[in-house]
């Protein structure tokens, strides 16, 4: 619900019933999702969002190493980047991005996987991948618009009206952010109340089936 160009409330369906917010501001920081909550704002001029997409590997086996790291190449981007996750079973699951992701967007999973066992038999020769299950993963990045579909250079925090839209642009400046959030909000009105009972009981959000689970299963 806009009104000369501010939010006077907005409507959130959960699972107990629906419930009006009325606030002073409304910071959106849903990620990708903030396109659809953009479009939802007839008459305020949101700012766009842009998708990276990537095409992530995971590889599983029992008894593979905890492993977090980062290859480094001659190019800006790591040809590389390593972190470890545990299936519902507590197996291990490699999952690999970095240069291997971003360069992989046009190949097939089996031709994606091929490229991926190829690097790591060239920078770990000594795992052996017998028995190794591979799958990819193809995901965006959602950023804020950015002249030639570059990454953008720091955060993004833009206020129109009484809405704040933000993207860190990477986990790590997700603090930075917070900071231009703080800044971009104005002061309460004094006397302004802060009432939050409303909410209580209201059922938390369930949480998603991790991808390692939903790939291999
Ligand atoms: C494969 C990959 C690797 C990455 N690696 C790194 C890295 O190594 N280092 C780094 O710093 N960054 C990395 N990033 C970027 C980082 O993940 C993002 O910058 C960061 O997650 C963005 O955080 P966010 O909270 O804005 O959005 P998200 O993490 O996308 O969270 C948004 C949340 O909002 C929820 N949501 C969506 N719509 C609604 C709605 N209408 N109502 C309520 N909730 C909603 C979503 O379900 C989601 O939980 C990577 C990204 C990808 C895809």
């Amino acid at each position: 619900m806009v009104e000369g160009g501010r939010i006077q409330a907005w409507e959130l369906q959960g699972e107990g019933g629906s419930y009006r917010i009325e606030a002073g501001h409304y910071v959106l920081a849903a990620g990708q999702g903030n396109e659809a909550l953009g479009a939802e704002l007839t008459g305020v001029e949101v700012p766009l969002m842009q998708r990276r997409p990537l095409h992530q590997v995971c590889v599983k086996k029992v008894g593979l190493k905890p492993f977090y790291g980062v290859a480094l190449g001659s190019s800006t981007k790591p040809p590389l980047v390593v972190t470890t996750h545990y299936d519902r079973a507590g197996v291990p699951v490699w999952y690999l991005g970095g240069d291997l992701a971003e360069t992989g967007l046009d190949c097939s999973e089996e031709e994606q996987i091929g490229r991926a066992r190829a690097l790591l038999e060239k920078l770990l020769p000594w795992v052996d991948w017998s028995g190794a299950e591979w799958r990819t993963h193809r995901v965006h990045r959602a950023e804020a618009a950015h002249p030639g579909g570059h990454r953008p250079p720091g955060v993004y925090c833009a206020k129109r009206g009484n809405a704040v839209m933000v993207w860190p642009s990477k986990l790590a400046l997700a603090p930075a952010l917070s900071d231009e959030v703080l800044k971009a909000l104005e002061k309460p009105k004094a006397g302004g109340g802060r009432e939050f009972k409303g909410l209580e009981g209201w059922a938390s959000p369930p949480l998603p089936e991790p991808l390692w689970d939903r790939l291999f299963s």
